[in-house]
């Protein structure tokens, strides 16, 4: 429904000067594997030999991690689902997983439960699907939202039946919530010990699942560091996307998300929304697109405006707008709102934009 009037940008060559260039939010995804029958537990289990953390492992791609502002991080779970295998001891665990990182962080990171999936910074929800995983062997995922060297939002999403299509029990439950709430926190990597709840494979027997000091010795590690060497230490975007070879619809939206993401950089408009569309086609209801998408049109429309092509940018902005509302990109969705509100005043449309005033009003407020 995007595709036509997508492609005026590179009719207008004058749309190259300009100026806007809204960042697009990244995407990064974490994923736990469900057990292989054959996994045999030979790894590193020599305990004596180990070192008290797997920092050095979780470090090599870069680092990232929640700003100390950020605190509390307020935590959404979603209850009274109707989603097939879901049981509500589901949120109690889930729950006692952020204690239980809490705890071990030692005062560094702190958790507050809300109602309001607007206010939350982490969102935890279910699927029976197992299309929704990047693989079909992944028990859960963490999709972790980076903004700059810092973490900006994540949405955990946890399968609730196994691979054969049983129900999950407590334990393994508690273990996929520890090992995604970990992901959520800037474990970005698996420890290579398997007894560690960060572990990537586990056994499917796993009694007693509760994290290793070695699980929380490396969280203290990562929220130890001062800023500046986090500064020096950005994570390398491209080596964390999905594989080529995986096609699951969420790894292809990733690989689509960060296509765009560069293309924005080079300020190619046309590509950015091409990239966009195809994702947004395969999955409609992902916020994080919707909003980049937004983002994109947004920008459209205000070289449209500049350009004095004024009913192109009116189409634009209409696209725009209500994909924005919808996502988690606030500041990008404030600044087109600002945009439209002056496109409306210069083309004598007061009335409509004293109501965009309102609501930049109301948004800035919340
Ligand atoms: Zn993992």
């Amino acid at each position: 429904m995007f595709q036509q009037i997508s492609k005026f940008i590179i009719e207008g060559s004058s749309a190259k000067t300009f100026h806007p260039a809204f960042v697009l939010s990244s995407l990064l995804v974490f994923a736990l594997a469900f057990p292989s029958p054959s996994l045999t537990q030979t790894e590193n289990t020599d305990n004596t030999k180990q070192a008290d953390n797997y920092f050095n492992v979780i470090s090599k791609a870069g680092l990232l991690r929640w700003p100390r502002s950020a605190m509390p991080l307020h935590i959404f779970i979603k209850s009274d689902d109707t989603t097939d295998g879901f049981r509500p001891v589901f949120v109690t665990l889930l729950e006692q997983a952020f204690s239980e990182w809490s705890a071990g962080a030692q005062n560094r990171l702190s958790f507050e439960l809300t109602n309001d999936p607007d206010k939350a910074q982490i969102l935890c929800g279910w699927t029976s699907d197992k299309n929704d995983m990047t693989k079909l062997t992944e028990g859960g995922h963490a999709l972790v939202i980076p903004e700059g060297h810092n973490i900006q939002r994540v949405q955990i999403t946890i399968l609730t039946k196994t691979i054969a299509d049983k129900d999950l029990s407590d334990q393994f439950f508690k273990r996929v919530a520890l090992h995604e709430i970990g992901h959520a926190l800037g474990i970005t990597d698996h420890s290579p010990n398997p007894t560690d709840m960060m572990y990537g494979n586990p056994p499917f027997n796993t009694i007693n699942c509760t994290l290793t000091d070695r699980d929380k010795n490396t969280l203290i590690a990562l929220y130890s560091l001062d800023q500046e060497t986090i500064n020096h230490r950005a994570i390398n975007m491209a080596n964390m996307l999905p594989d080529k070879d995986n096609q699951s619809n969420l790894a292809r939206i990733i690989r689509l998300n960060a296509e765009a993401a560069k293309a924005m950089q080079t300020k190619n408009l046309t590509l950015a929304v091409e990239k966009l569309e195809e994702a947004h086609n395969i999955d409609p209801n992902n916020d994080l697109i919707n909003s980049n998408l937004g983002s994109v049109y947004g920008n459209c429309a205000v070289v449209a405006s500049i350009i004095h092509q004024t009913q192109r940018a009116q189409i634009y902005f209409n696209q725009a707008l209500p994909l924005l509302a919808k996502g988690p990109n606030r500041e990008n969705y404030l600044s087109i709102l600002r945009f439209y509100e002056s496109f409306l005043r210069s083309n004598g449309k007061l009335d409509e934009a004293d109501k965009i005033d309102k609501t930049i009003e109301t948004l800035s407020n919340r």
